[in-house]
């Protein structure tokens, strides 16, 4: 009876190996699209599902996002990397460029006065060379496209570029590209 039956087995390999095979490589392709679409997955871009809003309208890029590239001061009359975008818009009107909660409003010298928001999935923007009437306040929540504040030139570090955004997206502690994230150079 035993032997009868693993005969039956052999016999069903030879009859069907072409279709195991099959199997097997079919099964190989699909494994291998499977781990290349997660690799993808892994680009920066994708990372984060959030649908990133414009923090002005209209804008445009005065000074762009540089992180290797030195870019010029002339206020400061110095070379320096550019780990934000300053963007300069007619109304000056600012907007979170994300659902979060005011972390801080903050004033100092070379940034102006600034807002720091914190977001989802460990993003942080932050609004700076704001003017003084700031409109929101530490701990508020506020939503994508709600206005914060008014562009001005309260950054003394960029005084060269006039009334403007200095716009800062921080990814887990680390400054990224905002253009990355954000369709900022169609407007
Ligand atoms: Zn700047």
């Amino acid at each position: 009876m035993e032997i009868s039956k693993k005969n039956a087995f052999v016999e069903f390999i030879k009859k069907f190996w072409v279709y195991l095979i099959v199997g097997v490589v079919v099964f190989a392709v699909a494994l291998t699209f499977t781990l290349l679409a997660t690799l993808n997955n892994a680009k920066p871009t994708s990372i984060s599902n959030l649908e990133f809003g414009l923090p002005m309208n209209n804008a445009s890029i005065i000074k762009d996002f540089s992180d290797t590239e030195l870019q010029e001061n002339e206020t400061l009359n110095q070379w320096e990397a550019h780990l934000s975008i300053d963007l300069a818009s007619d109304s000056n009107e600012v907007f979170s460029v994300l659902d979060g909660t005011v972390a801080s409003v903050s004033y100092d010298f070379l940034n102006g006065y600034t807002v720091t928001i914190d977001h989802a999935d460990g993003f942080q923007s932050i609004y700076s060379s704001l003017d003084e009437n700031v409109l929101v306040k530490e701990g508020d929540k506020v939503s994508a496209g709600q206005q914060i504040g008014n562009a001005s030139d309260s950054a003394q570090g960029e005084l060269d570029l006039g009334s403007h955004l200095h716009f800062t997206l921080l990814l887990n502690d680390n400054h990224v590209d905002p253009n990355t994230y954000l369709n900022l150079q169609e407007k």
